[in-house]
C-alpha cells in the first residue's frame, strides 16, 4: 500500500474462518473496501463502473468457490440453501446502488457501496461463514450433520448475535467518523502545505529586489545587524564590499533606461555567482549601488575577489547596434574589512566602505580601494 494510504478497515483475527482459500478471498474484499475508503479520504476520483465490475467478478468467483467448499460437507442441507440465498442477494443489492449511481455523484456512490459492503462483510463473515465453519469443525471431529448444527447453534446463540449487531453498529458509525476525520485531516494538510508555500513565496518577495533578484535593502536591515552581533561575540572579521557603477546616468542617457536595466541584471549575475557560500550576502542597496557582505572573511582574499568583480564588470559592453553606440560598464569598489568591537554597528561598516568607495571615485573610477580599520591593502 502506498505511504499515504490508510487502513480504514483493518483485517482482524475474528474474521478468520480457518479455511485459507475463503480467508484469502475475504481479505481481497477488505482490500477493496480500504481502496474505496481511501479514495474518499484523498478525494481521488475512481471509476465507479470499474468498482461495480470488480464487485461482480468477486461475487461470481468467491460465491461459487465458497459454495463448492461448504457443499462438500453440507450438500443439500437447509443451511447451504440459506447461505446461497445470502450470496444471491448480493448482486441485486449492488445493482440497486448502481441504479442510484446515475443520479448521484461518485462520492455518494462510493459511500453507498462502502456502507453496504461493511454491513455485508460483517454479517457474511462474522455470522454466516463463522457458523458454517464451526459446524464444519464439529463434522470433522466426528459429529453427525444434525449434531454439528445443534452444537453450532448453541455456540452462536444469544451473546454472539447481540455482539455481532453491536459491533456492526459501532463499526459503521466509527468508520463513518473515521473517514470524516481523516478526510478533514487530509484537507488540512493540503491547506497547510499551500499556506507554507505561499508564505515562503511572500517572504522571498519581501526580501528580494525585483529587477536584480538580489536581496534588497530591507533584508540588509534584518540580517546584517545580527551578523555583526555574532561576529562581535565570536570575534571574527566581516567584509563590506560597496560596488557603485560608474557614470551610470550617462549610460542611461545614451542607451536608454532599458539597456541600463540590462546592465544592472548582468552585474547582479556576476555578484551572485561569485558570492554564494554560506555567510555571503549580496544586496542591491538602490539604483546602481550594490553591497556584498562576507562573513569570516580573509582581508587579502576579499581584496583580490573585489578586483575580480571589477574586471568582470569592465568586460560588460552594452550596445545599441542600430545607432552603433557601445558603452563599457565599469564600477568603483570600496572594501572595508574588520572584526567588530564595542559599539560598532552596521552604520560604522557602511560608513567605512562608503569612504573607501568615495576614494575610488575620486581617484578616477574603475578602481578598488580596500581598507582595514587603520591600514590599506
Ligand atoms: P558615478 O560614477 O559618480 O556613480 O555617476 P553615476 O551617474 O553612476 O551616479 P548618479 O548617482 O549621478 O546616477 C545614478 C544613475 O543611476 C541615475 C539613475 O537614472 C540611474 N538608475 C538608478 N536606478 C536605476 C534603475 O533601476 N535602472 C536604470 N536603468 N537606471 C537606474
Ligand atoms: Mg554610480
Ligand atoms: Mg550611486
Amino acid at each position: 500500500m502506498p505511504n499515504n494510504e490508510i487502513v480504514v478497515f483493518p483485517w482482524n483475527k475474528n474474521f478468520e474462518t480457518g479455511i485459507q482459500t475463503i480467508d484469502d478471498q475475504h481479505k481481497n474484499l477488505f482490500l477493496l473496501v480500504n481502496k474505496l475508503a481511501n479514495s474518499l479520504v484523498h478525494e481521488n476520483h475512481i471509476e465507479v463502473a470499474e468498482v461495480f465490475d470488480e464487485l461482480a467478478d468477486y461475487a461470481q468467483y468467491h460465491f461459487s468457490e465458497e459454495e463448492r467448499i461448504w457443499g462438500e460437507y453440507f450438500q443439500q442441507d437447509g443451511w447451504m440453501q440459506t447461505h446461497a440465498q445470502v450470496h444471491d442477494s448480493f448482486i441485486p443489492d449492488i445493482s440497486k446502488i448502481k441504479e442510484r449511481a446515475s443520479t448521484s455523484n461518485w462520492q455518494e456512490t462510493i459511500e453507498n457501496i462502502l456502507q453496504f459492503l461493511i454491513r455485508w462483510l460483517a454479517l457474511h463473515i462474522l455470522d454466516d461463514d463463522k457458523k458454517m465453519c464451526l459446524a464444519l469443525h464439529e463434522l470433522k471431529n466426528g459429529a453427525t450433520l444434525d449434531e454439528a448444527k445443534r452444537n453450532t447453534k448453541k455456540q452462536m446463540k444469544g451473546s454472539v448475535g447481540v455482539l455481532i449487531d453491536t459491533v456492526l453498529t459501532m463499526y459503521e458509525e466509527l468508520s463513518a467518523h473515521a473517514i470524516d476525520l481523516i478526510r478533514e485531516k487530509h484537507r488540512r494538510i493540503i491547506a497547510e502545505k499551500k499556506l507554507m508555500a505561499l508564505n515562503k513565496k511572500l517572504h522571498h518577495i519581501a526580501i528580494t529586489d525585483e529587477l536584480s533578484g538580489l536581496f534588497n535593502r530591507r533584508h540588509f536591515m534584518t540580517v546584517i545587524p545580527e551578523q555583526i552581533q555574532q561576529a562581535k561575540s565570536e570575534q571574527y572579521p566581516l567584509s563590506f564590499i560597496a560596488v557603485d557603477l560608474d557614470h551610470f546616468k550617462a549610460l542611461n542617457d545614451s542607451l536608454g533606461h532599458l539597456k541600463g536595466d540590462e546592465g544592472i541584471e548582468q552585474v547582479s549575475r556576476v555578484l551572485s555567482s561569485m558570492f554564494n557560500r554560506p555567510g555571503d550576502f549580496v544586496f542591491r542597496m538602490g539604483g546602481e549601488e550594490f553591497l556584498v557582505v562576507v562573513c569570516h572573511s580573509n582581508p587579502q582574499e576579499v581584496c583580490n575577489l573585489s578586483e575580480v568583480i571589477r574586471t568582470h564588470i569592465s568586460n560588460i559592453i552594452l550596445s545599441n547596434p542600430v545607432e552603433d553606440i557601445h558603452h563599457q560598464l565599469t564600477c568603483s569598489i570600496g572594501v572595508f574589512n574588520h572584526i567588530p568591537v564595542q559599539q560598532e554597528d552596521f552604520l560604522f561598516f557602511l560608513d567605512k566602505a562608503d569612504k573607501a568607495l568615495y576614494e575610488a571615485k575620486a581617484n578616477g573610477r574603475n578602481i578598488v580601494v580596500c581598507i582595514n580599520n587603520k591600514t590599506r591593502c
